[in-house]
Formats: structure tokens, sequence, C-alpha cells
């Protein structure tokens, strides 16, 4: 079997070969320019390895249309990012190769990638959020990606105001949303600077800040989806301390009501980093189009 995985990000694209986490080969990164040009490299990446190809899996950005039935089926939607509202990303990739093509958001690829060969191997379920220039979150569920009428939107779950924080939000829909208080550039225009160049007592501040906004969304992903892990990645989840601080701001928030040890007693594996780091995405394509051959 020979697999092609597209992780196509907003800011680049990530492309490469292989089965799974222990054969991948020919990674290779580009950034994601307009949409005609990028497309392009992506198929020009499909047809050099066209030879004995059995499947291509694409992970995206979104918003994307993912119900088979739509005339807009493979399209990324009503994105903000300039210029690719309304792209259609598979008809390229069709009319480059005829072979099954596998399609879904970047977190649910990352949350299939996770529970194949990652954090959620040995449990079988998880929810994988990404916290960076926005947040999102996918799921693996009772043994299927989480569909419905569209996908999940997990990053605009509405947050409680925590008390020490008059942020006002930056997210152009809703404001206080999680993501509007929690993504990176929430993180920026809260303190002034960058989040990795915080230091000190507004490090820690801006820590305390974070974990409390994102435990609200582990709690919530607790009660509504019952994974068996939570799995946080993403740039901002590099902030130091931040995760043993979600960790403990989600125990608080939960406040024993879910009587299981496996979060009780085990917070720490409950809550974790992915297991497949940086390759959640690549894998998650790969992984979708091992499934789409099925
Ligand atoms: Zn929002």
């Amino acid at each position: 079997m020979t697999f092609v995985g597209v992780e196509a990000g907003g800011t680049k694209i990530v492309c490469g070969a292989g089965t799974g986490p222990h054969d991948l080969v020919d990674v290779t990164t580009f950034p994601t320019t307009t949409p005609e040009e990028t497309t392009g490299r992506i198929s020009e990446y499909v047809r050099a390895h066209a030879g004995g190809l059995h499947a291509i899996g694409v992970a995206s950005f979104g918003p994307v249309d993912l119900r088979p039935s739509s005339a807009t089926y493979g399209f990324i939607t009503s994105t903000p990012k300039p210029g690719w509202n309304s792209t259609d990303l598979l008809g390229p990739l069709r009319a480059t190769a005829d072979v099954p093509i596998g399609f879904d958001t970047d977190v649910n690829g990352a949350a299939l990638a996770e529970a194949r060969w990652g954090a959620a191997a040995q449990v079988n379920s998880c929810v994988y959020v990404t916290v960076g220039t926005g947040i999102g979150g996918g799921g693996y569920i009772g043994g299927a990606l989480l569909h419905g009428l569209l996908h999940p939107e997990m990053g605009h779950l509405p947050v409680r105001r925590q008390a020490d924080d008059d942020y006002g939000g930056i997210c152009p829909y809703h404001g206080a949303c999680l993501e509007g208080m929690a993504a990176g550039p929430a993180i920026a225009a809260r303190w002034g600077s960058l989040a990795q160049d915080l230091t000190g007592e507004r490090l820690r501040r801006a820590v305390a800040v974070e974990a409390g906004y994102l435990a609200q969304m582990a709690a919530a992903m607790t009660y509504l989806l019952s994974p068996a892990r939570l799995i946080f990645g993403g740039g901002v989840l590099h902030l130091e301390g931040l995760l043993d601080a979600l960790r403990a701001r989600t125990t608080d928030e939960l406040n024993g009501y879910i009587d299981v040890p496996e979060i009780t007693d085990h917070i720490d594996r409950y809550i974790v980093r992915p297991g497949l780091g940086d390759d959640a995405g690549l894998l998650g394509a790969i992984a979708l189009a091992a499934d789409a051959m099925s």
C-alpha cells in the first residue's frame, strides 16, 4: 500500500507518503499561498508519487464541506483566510490521480491518528484540541470521527469570563468565545507581547488565565463526549507550566462530579500532549487515506 497524506494548514502545507508513523517518507513543507498555486503544488506532489498510489488523504483547515452529497464537497467554505473562501481543495487532486480520497478537518485527522498510533492508541477514543493562531478540536468517539450536520467547531465554545480578566476577546463572530479569549493572538493582545516572549509574573498570570479558559473546554468535552483521552497540542501549549495548570484547573472545574479514577486519580494521563508530536496532522491525513480504501 502507498498513501499520500496532505496536511493543509492556514500557513503551511505538509505532504508525505507512507502508511503510518514508521514509514513516512518524502515529507515536504511549503507555504500556503494562493489557492491556485497551493493546490498546484499539492497536485505536483501527488503526481510525483502516482506510481503504485492507492489513496490520498487530506486533513484541512476549515471550515470545510464534508457532506459527500453536497455540490461543494471537498471545498474550504467560509474561511476568513483571504482568497480562500469557497476553494475547491479536492477537485484538482481528483483530476490528478484516480484513487480514493479521504477528507476531513485537520483536527479530526489528528484525532484519528492519535487514536490509531498515538496518545489514545490504548484507549481508542479521544478529543484532539490544538491551541495556536486559532483553536480547533476534533474527536474520535465510539470508533468514528465526529461528524454531524457539519463538523464540530469546538474552538468557538462559549466560555465564562474569569474574574480577573477584562479582555474583550478577538473572535470576529463572538468576541469572547474560547478562541476569542484563549488563542495565541488573544494572549498577545491581552498582554501586549507574544505568548512565547512572556516571562516572570506576567507569564505566571498569563498561564493562569489561559488554563482557566482551556479548563472550561476540557470540562465541556468531558461532559459532552466522554473521551478516554483529552489531547492538547499547538504552539500555545508550549507555554511553561500551562499543561500542569490546565490539569489542575480542569480538576477544579469538574469538582469531582465525573467520579472515575481515570480522571480523578490520573489527570496527568487524561489530559496529555499529542503522542505523535508535530506529525499528528500529517499522520491524520495518511490515516484518512487508509480509511478511504475501505
Ligand atoms: Zn468564536
